[in-house]
């Protein structure tokens, strides 16, 4: 089962850098792929609804880091196109932590408990982006426990459910990570670097497509193709 899956960071009225998608270029981005590809949600795919969905042209996309520009700038957009995608949330933001985040995104405002009801109440899937946002790898086996369980438990008092899906912070992994991934989730997913494009080999080791402020429809094409072809883009 091979099913390029896309990941986006922040929405804003600028793109500010690599991180930071314009809304202008991601209705354009979201208009392509909604008109060319069958986006599925990741909840589909976990339940199996209704597996006759899944076609040659299904995509999945992510957001990763609870970006509260995304309730502002994505949401917009993903509603204007019925667009249904996951959001994979630091449990630590809705704490009140952001330790582990990235620096050029580090002072943006993060969602809240509000937010994440809206996304369910509009359909959306909400993931796990762990607890810190630290790399995993560097850590203790006792931290890294709180990153995938604790993290959980945090976002299940916010949403009353614990999320099945996980997203590695900076997309790398190790043996505990991945063990730790397959004990608490249906699947995980890596960045562009690490990880299998066939969900098949390790559902808990997935890898993803980096969707740039500039991608067009034909880098898009050109970088979803390479991954149905089980082979990273240039
Ligand atoms: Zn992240």
């Amino acid at each position: 089962m091979i099913i390029p899956i896309l990941m986006y960071h922040s929405i804003n009225l600028q793109s500010s850098n690599h991180l930071t998608v314009s809304q202008k270029q991601f209705r354009q981005q979201i208009k392509h792929l909604s008109i060319n590809y069958n986006i599925l949600s990741l909840d589909d795919i976990i339940h199996c609804k209704d597996f006759k969905k899944l076609t040659p042209e299904s995509i999945v996309i992510s957001f990763d880091d609870s970006l509260k520009n995304n309730i502002d700038y994505a949401l917009p957009i993903l509603d204007e196109f019925k667009v249904k995608v996951v959001f994979f949330v630091v449990a630590g933001h809705l704490i009140g932590e952001n330790r582990g985040d990235r620096k050029v995104i580090k002072d943006l405002k993060r969602m809240n408990e509000d937010d994440l009801d809206l996304l369910l109440s509009s359909g959306h899937t909400i993931g796990n982006h762990s607890l810190t946002h630290s790399y995993l790898p560097n850590l203790s086996d006792e931290m890294l426990e709180k990153e995938f369980i604790t993290s959980n438990h945090i976002i299940e008092e916010n949403i009353g459910f614990k999320p099945q899906v996980f997203a590695y912070p900076y997309g790398d992994t190790d043996q505990r990570c991945l063990e730790l991934c397959r004990e608490n989730f249906e699947y995980g997913f890596a960045t562009v670097k690490q990880g299998y494009f066939d969900w098949n080999i390790d559902p808990t080791n997935i890898r993803r497509i980096y969707v740039l402020p500039q991608d067009d429809a034909e880098s898009l094409n050109y970088k979803i193709s390479c991954y149905k072809q089980g082979k990273q883009h240039k």
